[in-house]
């Protein structure tokens, strides 16, 4: 029976065979580079090239230094600064800007948890800004909406893989006097306006987690284009011993430092692996043409939007889902469209995945206000203001999160157009056949 006549068949959560049998590819990107890149490593001995202490290696051994330069000029930004992982990388970048107790921290509540604790390490205060309900990302108007006297700071963090509005939010951080600090973490490797993005703002990044576009396993990297910036973030990955040698730096808030340091091996891998980031993306763009082509002509599901200027690099690939087109609730459309796919051995491999992320701030880190200590600090040194993480405070993101918004993982290389076609038919399978769902 081919893949058409199939459609036509009993649907697989109900009995009914799958409408495809043979297991996705898996995706590997460690490759015959990044395996010598480690033998040359090992061969010399010398895992990690760092001291802490004043002199020459303090910012790290020659892999480390190679990987910087190699990012840092690939993308044009004038610093990278590696790190052992985006999260600590996000508190680098909070460490550098500045932030302090009661500082108030603009960050959308539809992404990573990160992006939002990096704040809270140094006693500022997330404040949740709502999204576009087209892009997901946070927006100038929305961020403006959260803006009072205690603001210090913008976390604009490039969600599913789509550069935000930087020139509008740029042109508003000006305005208020504003630090803008950028997550990339799902967006590597792409521009806003031919800009890269995380060189629009202070200080951005990304993560090398296993799971981002090209990974080393964990690690981060920072980027900016700002000297003082830059050295602020050197001085807080190493414990901040090397101030005594250094330029005299203007301001020593934040400078008491920490570990962050990425080791030799990693930074050898990830040499290899940027040489792989612009042809993952491209693949992933492509996927996402042909994808997003039929989709469009599926009553009930709205492909990814790109905005005017906007790039995309397809950490995932996000769908609206109507159910009152569709005449299928969200989770059983997406339990019977996975159904009809092989079985999933790793999480990439998911068909369709609801709700993303809960908005963060349901947490309860947020709801309880208990972060560091027992007393509500940060939200407690600022005693005069009554914070409130309630239902309702971000409603378009509530909304994705509880009805609309559907994703997938599927656009991924190493999957061929010919993948994604079955992936359409399962879904068109699905829609073909609501009333066996009824039940
Ligand atoms: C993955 C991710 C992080 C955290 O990165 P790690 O390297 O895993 O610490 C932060 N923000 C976003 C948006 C992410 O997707």
């Amino acid at each position: 029976m081919n893949i058409r006549e199939n459609i036509m068949t009993q649907l697989a959560i109900k009995g009914g065979q799958r409408l495809r049998e043979q297991p996705l590819p898996a995706r590997r990107t460690m490759g015959e580079a990044e395996k010598q890149a480690v033998i040359e490593v090992m061969d010399s001995g010398e895992l990690s090239g760092f001291f802490g202490s004043p002199g020459p290696q303090w910012l790290g051994g020659e892999k480390v230094q190679q990987f910087e330069r190699k990012w840092a000029d690939k993308y044009g930004y004038k610093h990278a600064i590696s790190v052992n992982s985006w999260t600590t990388g996000l508190m680098t970048a909070v460490g550098a800007m500045g932030i302090g107790p009661g500082d108030e921290v603009i960050v959308s509540p539809y992404t990573m948890s990160a992006s939002a604790t990096s704040i809270l390490f140094y006693g500022g205060i997330p404040m949740f800004a709502d999204i576009d309900p087209d892009t997901f990302n946070i927006t100038a108007a929305t961020i403006e909406s959260r803006i009072t006297p205690r603001t210090k700071a913008i976390m604009v963090v490039h969600i599913f893989g789509q550069t935000a509005e930087m020139e509008a939010i740029m042109v508003l951080a000006r305005k208020y006097n504003l630090k803008v600090m950028e997550d990339g973490a799902q967006s590597p490797g792409v521009k806003f306006k031919g800009k890269p993005i995380c060189g629009f703002g202070d200080i951005g990044g990304f993560s090398l987690n296993y799971h981002k576009h090209i990974h080393t396993g964990e690690g981060g990297m920072l980027v900016t284009n700002d000297d003082q910036v830059a050295l602020r973030c050197q001085l807080i990955r190493n414990h901040g011993e090397n101030l005594v040698e250094v330029e005299p730096i203007e301001d020593l808030t934040n400078m008491l430092g920490s570990n962050y340091r990425l080791t030799e091996m990693q930074a050898a891998i990830g040499v290899a692996q940027l040489d792989r980031l612009d042809g993952y993306v491209a693949h992933r763009q492509r996927l996402a043409a042909h994808f997003g082509k039929q989709l469009a002509e599926i009553p009930g599901l709205t492909p990814a939007k790109l905005a005017d200027g906007a790039e995309h690099a397809y950490y995932l690939y996000p769908v609206k889902y109507d159910a009152s087109v569709t005449g299928i609730s969200r989770r059983v459309f997406v339990q019977a469209v996975n159904a009809e796919l092989p079985p999933v051995k790793v999480w990439e491999q998911t068909g369709f995945i609801e709700g993303y992320i809960k908005p963060l701030y349901f947490a309860p880190l947020y709801q309880k206000k208990i972060a560091i200590g027992r007393e509500g600090y940060p939200w407690s040194v600022n005693t005069d203001v009554e914070y409130s993480y309630r239902k309702g405070i971000c409603p378009v993101v509530e909304r994705m999160y509880d009805k609309e918004l559907i994703y997938t993982p599927l656009i991924r290389e190493p999957l061929m157009e010919s993948d994604i076609d079955d992936f359409v038919s399962a879904i068109k399978k699905v829609l073909a056949n609501p009333k066996e769902l009824l039940d």
